[in-house]
């Protein structure tokens, strides 16, 4: 199965496909702002899609950040590092869903 694009895990079931593709774009940790790959097309497993269409961007974020730290990243547990992290997921999200994505069954 395909890995979620949010939270990293396996198992998605869901494509967010944007209408609007000119406005994503992907902003890495060193504030570089790159277009997104694939169109911006966005992989979610059920538990993040339902953050997705309820908009609960803090533990979106949240949840994205844990599965990074389990797949390995080093996601620190705290301090300005951690926010500097949250904050620039929670920027690429919010791309993302500025582009009034659509949703699909994968
Ligand atoms: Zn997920």
């Amino acid at each position: 199965m395909s890995p979620c694009d949010f939270c990293s895990s396996s198992g998605a079931r869901w494509l967010y496909v944007p209408q609007d593709r000119a406005t994503v774009a992907l902003m890495t940790d060193n504030g570089v702002v790159n277009p997104i790959p694939n169109d911006g097309r966005w992989r979610a497993c059920d538990l993040c899609s339902d953050l997705v269409d309820t908009d609960d961007m803090e533990n979106l974020v949240a949840r994205c950040l844990i599965g990074a730290r389990i797949a390995g990243a080093p996601v620190p547990e705290g301090g300005p590092l951690l926010e500097h992290m949250a904050m620039v997921v929670m920027a690429n999200f919010a791309t993302v869903l500025a582009g009034r994505p659509t949703k699909e069954r994968l």
